[in-house]
């Protein structure tokens, strides 16, 4: 007994908290993990870093030479005779994509960019009554045509522009987190803005992941403990501007209208992995607290809190007290 107290004593001499933070995909991404060995503890959080610089890259509408950028250059070009090949990757990411499409019946929907490509958060700017009018029908998930055995897409529609911006972070975590847990880590957070993702515990108590106070000054609304799971905040603090009329016009834009949605100020999930928390969170903001907590609902891996644009918080059934 003795003798195993003092071994451990030893290990746990040398193993730390080792934390990294990043400016990447145009948020923070963070990393802390626990290692015996503080070199390869920083090793692989370099290699954390390495792989979100990789997925920004390759996914990013902002780079030209990015997959994405090509995909949307090419596929409307396609038809079904000579459709554009894509990664295995990028056929899982537009895979998930649309099946959130098909399950949110078009709140989730990564063709919503077709229009809302023409915002411009920083300069407060925002398409044209006749831009809308003309790109509100290229804003269909099911222009996307993917054939996911033969890795091959192509667009239906000409104007149709696709962004992977309400899963791509969720992904990057679950990446990080993948490698993290095979070079044999044990506990571990990585977020990326709003969506992260926690490996084990924090040594005997959860990690705990804050959800921002919507409105004023910075702070957390929220308090959430976790443990092997992921949690994805939307909110609409994140990019927005203030309109003519004092409107708050935010980037979480519902298909239907090519407009920002107004019920909600954020909305969190947590699940298993952040590949589904992040279109969750994005698909529950669109369809507001009545649809969206019943959607949840029915998904028992999740559960929800969302926080309206009044300040009253929800919760889904499973986060409910007791009746
Ligand atoms: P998140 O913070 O994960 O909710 O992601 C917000 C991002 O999702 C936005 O910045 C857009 O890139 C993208 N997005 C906005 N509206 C939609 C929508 N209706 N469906 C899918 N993605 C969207
Ligand atoms: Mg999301």
């Amino acid at each position: 007994m003795l003798a195993l107290a003092f071994m451990f004593s030893v290990s746990a001499a040398h193993a730390v908290w080792h934390s990294d933070e990043q400016a990447i995909m145009g948020t923070r991404v963070s990393v802390t993990l626990w290692h015996d060995d503080p070199a390869v503890a920083q090793r692989l959080a370099a290699q954390v870093m390495t792989e979100m610089r990789r997925i920004d890259n390759t996914y990013s509408p902002y780079k030209d030479s990015s997959d994405l950028s090509l995909m949307n250059r090419e596929a409307p070009e396609r038809s079904a005779a000579n459709p554009l090949t894509i990664s295995p990757e990028m056929t899982r990411l537009l895979d998930k994509a649309l099946y959130y499409g098909r399950l949110t019946d078009g709140a989730f929907d990564i063709t919503f960019a077709s229009l809302a490509r023409y915002y411009d958060y920083r300069a407060g700017t925002q398409p044209s009554d006749s831009q809308r009018e003309q790109l509100l029908p290229a804003i269909d998930y099911r222009h996307v045509k993917l054939d996911k055995a033969a890795h091959t897409v192509y667009y239906t529609q000409p104007q149709v522009y696709v962004d992977l911006g309400g899963i791509a972070k969720g992904y990057a975590v679950d990446r990080a987190i993948a490698l993290l847990h095979e070079a044999g880590v044990q506990h571990a957070s990585v977020s990326a803005g709003g969506d992260s993702r926690v490996l084990g515990d924090r040594h005997g108590r959860p990690w705990v992941v804050g959800i921002k106070q919507p409105r004023g000054a910075e702070g957390v609304a929220i308090k959430v403990p976790l443990n092997d799971s992921a949690i994805s905040t939307s909110g609409d603090y994140e990019r927005f501007f203030i309109g003519a009329e004092g409107e708050r016009i935010h980037h979480i834009i519902n298909p239907r209208t090519g407009k920002s949605t107004d019920e909600l100020a954020s909305v969190s999930i947590i699940g298993p992995d952040g590949f589904d928390t992040d279109a969750l969170s994005t698909s529950v903001f669109v369809l507001g607290a009545a649809k969206g907590l019943a959607l949840i609902d029915k998904l028992p891996a999740f559960d929800a809190i969302l926080i309206t644009r009044a300040g009253k918080v929800a919760y889904s059934r499973g986060l409910a007290p007791p009746e």
